[in-house]
């Protein structure tokens, strides 16, 4: 209950209100006055396409990278899609992508022209298996994309080796791992393509769509500075069928406000991981998502056989929680045509996993509750 002075007495109220599986309002109330500011300093010079900030914001994502050339894209999907068609992928070109991510990976390569092929995903990190990769090569092979999903980046040493042996691109989907690193590299800088987004909810989010290109080939640069404009060289040459796909300048000026944050908010992620992992440690049947000191949990996601059971209990006590993903790519309708291999590991993982709340603004407070609900199911003393 609530004092009648509406504040938190210790112990009291907090421990009844909702807790979401991730809260935007919490980051924009902080950042608003310098968000409103740089959205406003937009609106008095309406440079609002390839306005200043896109540029300042380029450079600023390229120097966190360490990377050359950073180029902001309409969204994430558009990113992944722009780096395929600029890199030269042909009809019917295969590239070979994890099961189990968000469809976007998938559809970017069909739009560009290719035929997605699903491997499957190794069973403790959920990324693509360079085994599995192995099995779905063929002589149309033209490139790998590994999806860094939950904020963990795949097993790049074996699958860079895979694709030097086989002379494939590496297109890195790092939607959802903006700063992770594995030993001194960071996501989105190990193959030819880094790509991003900037989905409101990622760890870096707009407040709308946006996306970014990260390369250190100079050439591939170039052409998607050029096809995401329209083919342009400049205003009056158009010398390729490009499209319309860029970060627009208010996006870049929200993203400019943001970014200083990120490795800040990254370490918070990762401190909540770790709380997570002692609280749940010893849940009889709950898998808990490795804690490799790289990764920047995009989402916390354990699994369980009572998948469903588990989301209910927790629902009904007013946590927040989300499925990701409930299948396998090629389950979907839409992808069932590009079904060749079985994934069995990313098939019954989208049975059992579960993402529990976790944003850089949440309390130590509000994770020992979910934890503690968690336990309560498990029947484990907390
Ligand atoms: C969010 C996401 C995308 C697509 O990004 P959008 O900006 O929404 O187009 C692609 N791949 C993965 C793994 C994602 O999580």
């Amino acid at each position: 209950m609530n004092s009648p002075n509406n504040e938190h007495e210790p112990g009291e109220g907090v421990d009844t209100l909702p807790i979401p599986l991730s809260d935007l309002r919490r980051q924009h109330q902080a950042l608003r006055p310098e968000i409103d500011a740089a959205i406003g300093q937009v609106l008095d010079r309406c440079d609002f396409i390839r306005g200043q900030a896109v540029q300042r914001f380029e450079a600023a994502f390229a120097r966190t990278l360490g990377t050359p050339h950073a180029l902001g894209v309409g969204s994430g999907t558009d990113a992944l899609y722009l780096a395929l068609v600029g890199l030269g992928l042909g009809p019917g070109d295969e590239v070979i992508t994890a099961a189990n991510s968000f469809a976007a990976t998938a559809e970017a390569v069909v739009m560009a022209g290719g035929v997605p092929v699903f491997a499957d995903v190794d069973d403790e990190t959920l990324c693509l298996s360079p085994a599995s990769v192995e099995r779905v090569l063929t002589a149309r092979t033209r490139a790998l994309i590994p999806v860094h999903l939950h904020g963990r980046m795949a097993d790049m040493e074996p699958l860079s080796a895979l694709a030097t042996e086989h002379g494939l691109w590496i297109v890195e989907d790092a939607a959802q791992a903006h700063g992770a690193r594995q030993g001194e590299h960071q996501a989105g800088t190990v193959g030819q393509v880094g790509c991003f987004s900037f989905f409101p909810s990622k760890n870096l989010g707009a407040c709308g769509d946006g996306g970014l290109i990260a390369t250190s080939d100079p050439e591939l640069a170039s052409r998607v500075r050029m096809i995401r404009d329209h083919g342009r060289t400049d205003a009056h040459s158009h010398v390729l069928v490009g499209q319309c796909s860029r970060l627009d300048t208010i996006q870049a000026a929200v993203l400019l406000v943001k970014l200083p944050h990120l490795a800040a908010w990254n370490a918070r992620r990762r401190d909540l991981a770790r709380a997570y992992d002692q609280a749940l440690r010893g849940c009889p049947g709950l898998r808990l998502p490795p804690l490799d000191p790289g990764a920047v949990f995009h989402h916390y996601v354990v699994r369980t056989r009572s998948r469903d059971a588990l989301m209910a209990h927790l629902q009904a006590r007013g946590i927040g929680c989300g499925v990701h993903y409930a299948h396998s790519i090629p389950e979907e309708p839409a992808f069932r045509p590009y079904r060749t291999a079985a994934t069995p590991v990313s098939d019954q993982s989208c049975r059992e996993v579960l993402s529990l709340p976790l944003f850089p603004e949440m309390t130590d407070g509000e994770l020992l509750r979910v934890a503690r609900a968690v336990c309560e199911f498990f029947g484990h003393g907390a």
